[in-house]
Protein backbone atom coordinates (compact mmCIF):
# COMPACT_ATOMS: atom_id res chain seq x y z
CA UNK A 1 0.00 0.00 0.00
CA UNK A 2 1.31 3.27 -0.55
CA UNK A 3 2.13 5.40 2.09
CA UNK A 4 -0.68 8.07 2.62
CA UNK A 5 0.57 11.67 4.45
CA UNK A 6 -1.43 13.48 6.19
CA UNK A 7 -0.84 17.40 7.55
CA UNK A 8 -0.46 17.81 11.82
CA UNK A 9 -3.38 19.18 13.20
CA UNK A 10 -1.19 21.59 14.74
CA UNK A 11 2.31 22.77 12.22
CA UNK A 12 0.54 21.60 9.29
CA UNK A 13 3.60 19.57 8.01
CA UNK A 14 2.70 15.88 6.36
CA UNK A 15 3.19 12.46 8.05
CA UNK A 16 2.74 9.30 7.46
CA UNK A 17 0.22 6.85 9.98
CA UNK A 18 2.23 6.00 12.09
CA UNK A 19 5.27 8.30 11.91
CA UNK A 20 8.43 7.87 10.44
CA UNK A 21 11.04 7.85 13.39
CA UNK A 22 12.68 11.18 13.60
CA UNK A 23 10.32 12.45 10.47
CA UNK A 24 9.83 16.24 12.43
CA UNK A 25 6.87 15.24 14.60
CA UNK A 26 6.58 17.36 17.71
CA UNK A 27 8.38 16.18 20.61
CA UNK A 28 9.21 12.70 18.72
CA UNK A 29 12.64 11.44 20.57
CA UNK A 30 13.38 9.19 17.87
CA UNK A 31 15.61 9.50 15.25
CA UNK A 32 15.97 7.00 12.21
CA UNK A 33 19.12 5.65 13.68
CA UNK A 34 17.26 4.53 17.22
CA UNK A 35 18.00 1.10 18.52
CA UNK A 36 14.85 -0.78 17.96
CA UNK A 37 13.65 -3.49 20.33
CA UNK A 38 12.09 -6.62 19.08
CA UNK A 39 11.48 -8.85 21.99
CA UNK A 40 11.42 -8.23 25.62
CA UNK A 41 14.92 -9.33 25.98
CA UNK A 42 15.86 -6.46 23.29
CA UNK A 43 13.48 -4.28 25.88
CA UNK A 44 15.92 -4.86 29.19
CA UNK A 45 19.00 -4.66 26.74
CA UNK A 46 18.05 -1.53 25.11
CA UNK A 47 16.63 -0.06 28.58
CA UNK A 48 19.94 -0.31 30.12
CA UNK A 49 21.95 1.33 27.38
CA UNK A 50 20.66 4.16 27.84
CA UNK A 51 22.46 6.78 28.89
CA UNK A 52 19.27 8.93 29.98
CA UNK A 53 15.50 9.96 30.08
CA UNK A 54 16.12 11.38 26.57
CA UNK A 55 17.91 8.49 25.15
CA UNK A 56 15.49 6.28 26.92
CA UNK A 57 12.29 7.66 25.73
CA UNK A 58 13.60 7.78 21.98
CA UNK A 59 14.02 3.61 22.55
CA UNK A 60 10.33 3.63 24.05
CA UNK A 61 9.23 5.11 21.02
CA UNK A 62 10.40 3.03 18.39
CA UNK A 63 9.92 -0.11 20.06
CA UNK A 64 7.92 -3.68 18.58
CA UNK A 65 9.04 -6.04 21.35
CA UNK A 66 5.02 -7.21 21.50
CA UNK A 67 3.67 -8.25 18.25
CA UNK A 68 -0.40 -7.90 19.03
CA UNK A 69 0.51 -4.94 20.46
CA UNK A 70 2.34 -3.01 17.27
CA UNK A 71 -0.72 -5.06 14.87
CA UNK A 72 -3.08 -2.84 17.02
CA UNK A 73 -1.46 0.71 17.26
CA UNK A 74 -0.47 0.57 14.07
CA UNK A 75 -4.16 -0.61 12.51
CA UNK A 76 -5.36 1.65 14.77
CA UNK A 77 -3.04 4.06 12.90
CA UNK A 78 -3.46 3.21 9.48
CA UNK A 79 -7.37 2.63 9.15
CA UNK A 80 -7.98 5.57 11.77
CA UNK A 81 -11.49 6.72 13.61
CA UNK A 82 -13.81 8.35 10.95
CA UNK A 83 -13.91 12.03 13.13
CA UNK A 84 -9.97 11.79 12.36
CA UNK A 85 -9.77 10.99 8.98
CA UNK A 86 -8.09 13.98 7.99
CA UNK A 87 -5.28 13.43 10.70
CA UNK A 88 -2.19 11.31 10.38
CA UNK A 89 -1.66 8.63 13.88
CA UNK A 90 1.49 8.38 15.56
CA UNK A 91 0.84 4.69 16.13
CA UNK A 92 3.60 3.98 18.26
CA UNK A 93 4.82 3.86 22.13
CA UNK A 94 4.14 6.93 24.01
CA UNK A 95 7.23 8.22 26.05
CA UNK A 96 6.60 9.96 29.57
CA UNK A 97 5.35 13.31 29.90
CA UNK A 98 6.16 16.40 31.59
CA UNK A 99 9.20 17.38 34.17
CA UNK A 100 12.50 15.31 33.74
CA UNK A 101 12.75 15.62 37.93
CA UNK A 102 8.97 15.06 39.33
CA UNK A 103 8.31 14.98 42.80
CA UNK A 104 4.54 14.02 41.27
CA UNK A 105 3.74 11.43 38.79
CA UNK A 106 0.46 10.32 37.43
CA UNK A 107 0.44 6.40 36.65
CA UNK A 108 -1.79 5.45 33.73
CA UNK A 109 -2.88 2.19 32.24
CA UNK A 110 -1.43 2.39 28.42
CA UNK A 111 -2.71 5.06 25.43
CA UNK A 112 -5.65 5.15 24.18
CA UNK A 113 -6.05 3.78 19.73
CA UNK A 114 -7.59 7.19 18.87
CA UNK A 115 -6.08 9.73 21.95
CA UNK A 116 -2.60 9.37 22.75
CA UNK A 117 -1.99 6.78 19.69
CA UNK A 118 -2.97 9.66 17.31
CA UNK A 119 -1.49 12.62 18.88
CA UNK A 120 1.60 10.83 19.95
CA UNK A 121 1.34 12.19 23.60
CA UNK A 122 0.23 10.64 27.03
CA UNK A 123 -3.30 11.61 28.29
CA UNK A 124 -3.98 13.65 24.49
CA UNK A 125 -6.57 13.47 22.32
CA UNK A 126 -9.43 11.65 24.48
CA UNK A 127 -11.61 12.34 26.72
CA UNK A 128 -10.09 10.73 30.17
CA UNK A 129 -7.22 13.17 29.00
CA UNK A 130 -8.84 16.39 28.94
CA UNK A 131 -10.52 15.56 32.23
CA UNK A 132 -7.10 15.00 33.53
CA UNK A 133 -5.29 17.68 32.22
CA UNK A 134 -7.91 19.84 32.65
CA UNK A 135 -7.71 19.02 36.99
CA UNK A 136 -3.95 19.36 36.74
CA UNK A 137 -4.62 23.18 34.91
CA UNK A 138 -7.16 23.75 38.13
CA UNK A 139 -4.54 22.61 40.27
CA UNK A 140 -1.41 24.78 38.22
CA UNK A 141 0.22 21.95 37.45
CA UNK A 142 -0.36 22.25 33.90
CA UNK A 143 0.20 25.27 31.70
CA UNK A 144 -2.90 24.66 29.87
CA UNK A 145 -6.68 23.09 30.31
CA UNK A 146 -6.86 22.86 27.07
CA UNK A 147 -4.93 19.68 25.37
CA UNK A 148 -5.34 19.06 21.46
CA UNK A 149 -1.94 17.74 19.90
CA UNK A 150 1.72 17.55 20.28
CA UNK A 151 3.35 20.19 19.96
CA UNK A 152 0.37 22.65 21.61
CA UNK A 153 2.86 23.96 24.07
CA UNK A 154 1.41 22.02 27.45
CA UNK A 155 3.84 22.23 30.43
CA UNK A 156 3.47 20.06 33.25
CA UNK A 157 5.52 21.97 36.22
CA UNK A 158 7.35 19.27 38.60
CA UNK A 159 4.90 16.27 37.73
CA UNK A 160 5.71 13.60 35.04
CA UNK A 161 2.87 11.58 33.49
CA UNK A 162 4.07 8.10 32.69
CA UNK A 163 2.12 4.36 31.98
CA UNK A 164 2.63 1.10 32.88
CA UNK A 165 2.14 -0.08 28.88
CA UNK A 166 3.22 1.99 26.34
CA UNK A 167 1.03 1.16 23.27
CA UNK A 168 -2.55 1.06 22.80
CA UNK A 169 -4.30 -2.00 23.53
CA UNK A 170 -7.36 -4.03 22.26
CA UNK A 171 -10.36 -3.46 24.41
CA UNK A 172 -7.52 -1.37 26.84
CA UNK A 173 -6.96 -4.98 27.93
CA UNK A 174 -2.73 -5.30 27.90
CA UNK A 175 -2.20 -9.16 28.27
CA UNK A 176 0.21 -10.01 31.35
CA UNK A 177 3.06 -10.68 29.25
CA UNK A 178 2.37 -7.33 27.60
CA UNK A 179 2.55 -5.51 30.96
CA UNK A 180 5.44 -7.36 32.74
CA UNK A 181 7.24 -6.88 28.67
CA UNK A 182 6.65 -2.64 29.45
CA UNK A 183 8.04 -3.10 32.83
CA UNK A 184 11.47 -3.39 31.62
CA UNK A 185 10.85 0.19 30.25
CA UNK A 186 9.09 1.43 32.93
CA UNK A 187 11.40 -0.35 35.16
CA UNK A 188 14.33 1.81 33.33
CA UNK A 189 12.26 5.32 33.50
CA UNK A 190 11.08 4.97 37.30
CA UNK A 191 14.98 4.26 38.26
CA UNK A 192 16.01 7.90 37.04
CA UNK A 193 13.27 9.46 38.42
CA UNK A 194 11.93 7.92 41.38
CA UNK A 195 14.57 9.88 43.54
CA UNK A 196 12.79 12.87 42.84
CA UNK A 197 9.71 11.57 43.46
CA UNK A 198 7.57 12.13 46.49
CA UNK A 199 4.19 10.63 45.66
CA UNK A 200 2.39 8.63 42.78
CA UNK A 201 -1.31 9.60 41.73
CA UNK A 202 -2.05 5.78 40.29
CA UNK A 203 -5.45 5.71 38.20
CA UNK A 204 -7.32 2.67 38.39
CA UNK A 205 -6.40 -0.39 39.82
CA UNK A 206 -3.48 -1.30 36.95
CA UNK A 207 -1.90 2.18 37.46
CA UNK A 208 -1.71 1.11 41.35
CA UNK A 209 -0.56 -2.38 41.27
CA UNK A 210 1.40 -1.56 38.45
CA UNK A 211 3.50 1.44 41.15
CA UNK A 212 3.27 -1.22 43.87
CA UNK A 213 4.98 -3.60 41.84
CA UNK A 214 7.36 -1.46 40.35
CA UNK A 215 8.90 0.05 44.16
CA UNK A 216 9.04 -3.82 45.10
CA UNK A 217 11.32 -4.54 41.84
CA UNK A 218 13.30 -1.50 42.33
CA UNK A 219 14.19 -2.71 45.85
CA UNK A 220 11.86 -0.35 47.38
CA UNK A 221 9.54 -1.81 50.29
CA UNK A 222 5.54 -2.30 50.19
CA UNK A 223 3.53 -3.12 52.85
CA UNK A 224 1.74 -6.78 53.53
CA UNK A 225 -0.61 -7.41 52.98
CA UNK A 226 -0.55 -5.31 49.88
CA UNK A 227 -2.72 -2.46 50.36
CA UNK A 228 -5.88 -2.23 48.48
CA UNK A 229 -6.72 0.25 45.52
CA UNK A 230 -9.27 2.45 46.40
CA UNK A 231 -10.38 6.17 45.47
CA UNK A 232 -8.61 8.43 47.78
CA UNK A 233 -6.98 5.74 49.27
CA UNK A 234 -3.09 6.83 50.29
CA UNK A 235 -0.55 3.86 50.56
CA UNK A 236 2.67 5.10 51.96
CA UNK A 237 5.89 2.89 50.54
CA UNK A 238 9.38 3.28 50.89
CA UNK A 239 11.70 3.80 47.83
CA UNK A 240 14.87 1.51 48.02
CA UNK A 241 16.85 4.88 49.78
CA UNK A 242 14.22 4.01 52.61
CA UNK A 243 12.24 7.34 52.04
CA UNK A 244 8.55 7.48 51.86
CA UNK A 245 6.62 7.67 48.25
CA UNK A 246 2.79 8.32 48.83
CA UNK A 247 0.63 6.37 46.38
CA UNK A 248 -2.77 7.84 45.95
CA UNK A 249 -5.83 6.04 44.54
CA UNK A 250 -7.74 7.51 41.74
CA UNK A 251 -10.39 6.19 39.61
CA UNK A 252 -9.72 6.55 36.18
CA UNK A 253 -11.13 9.37 34.37
CA UNK A 254 -12.12 6.93 31.82
CA UNK A 255 -15.93 7.25 29.84
CA UNK A 256 -17.08 4.55 31.82
CA UNK A 257 -16.59 6.57 35.55
CA UNK A 258 -17.23 10.22 34.55
CA UNK A 259 -19.94 9.43 32.67
CA UNK A 260 -21.36 6.98 35.24
CA UNK A 261 -20.94 9.81 37.57
CA UNK A 262 -18.41 7.17 39.77
CA UNK A 263 -15.83 9.65 39.24
CA UNK A 264 -16.78 13.47 39.96
CA UNK A 265 -14.39 16.23 38.67
CA UNK A 266 -14.44 17.56 42.67
CA UNK A 267 -13.54 13.84 42.88
CA UNK A 268 -10.74 14.25 40.95
CA UNK A 269 -9.44 17.82 42.16
CA UNK A 270 -9.48 16.53 45.57
CA UNK A 271 -6.91 13.62 44.68
CA UNK A 272 -4.88 15.71 42.61
CA UNK A 273 -4.62 18.26 45.82
CA UNK A 274 -3.75 15.43 48.02
CA UNK A 275 -1.29 14.03 45.29
CA UNK A 276 0.10 18.21 44.93
CA UNK A 277 0.68 18.55 48.79
CA UNK A 278 1.79 14.96 49.66
CA UNK A 279 4.54 15.62 46.69
CA UNK A 280 5.45 19.61 48.12
CA UNK A 281 3.95 21.14 45.40
CA UNK A 282 2.82 23.40 47.27
CA UNK A 283 3.89 26.54 45.00
CA UNK A 284 1.28 26.79 42.36
CA UNK A 285 1.90 27.48 38.26
CA UNK A 286 5.30 28.07 37.14
CA UNK A 287 8.18 26.46 38.58
CA UNK A 288 9.87 22.99 39.04
CA UNK A 289 9.70 23.10 42.84
CA UNK A 290 12.57 21.04 43.26
FE1 LIG B 1 7.27 -2.24 23.51
FE2 LIG B 1 5.85 -1.72 25.68
FE3 LIG B 1 4.77 -1.42 23.28
FE4 LIG B 1 5.30 -3.88 24.20
S1 LIG B 1 3.80 -2.41 25.05
S2 LIG B 1 5.70 -3.08 22.12
S3 LIG B 1 7.19 -3.48 25.38
S4 LIG B 1 6.47 -0.25 24.14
Amino acid sequence: MTAQFLPHPGTGELFTSPVAAGSGWPGDPATPDTPIAHSCADVVAEAAAAKNLAELGARISVCRACPRLVDWREQAAEVKRRSFADQPYWGRPLVGFGDDFPKLLIMGLAPAANGGNRTGRMFTGDQAGDWLFRALHRAGIASKGEVEYAGDGQKLFGARMISAVRCAPPDNKPSVDERDCCAGWLDAELAQLLPWVRAVIALGGFGWDATLNAVRRAGGTVPTPKPKFGHGEVAVVHKADGKPLNVIGCYHPSQQNTFTGKLTEKMLDDVVARGQDLAGLGWGCGGSGR
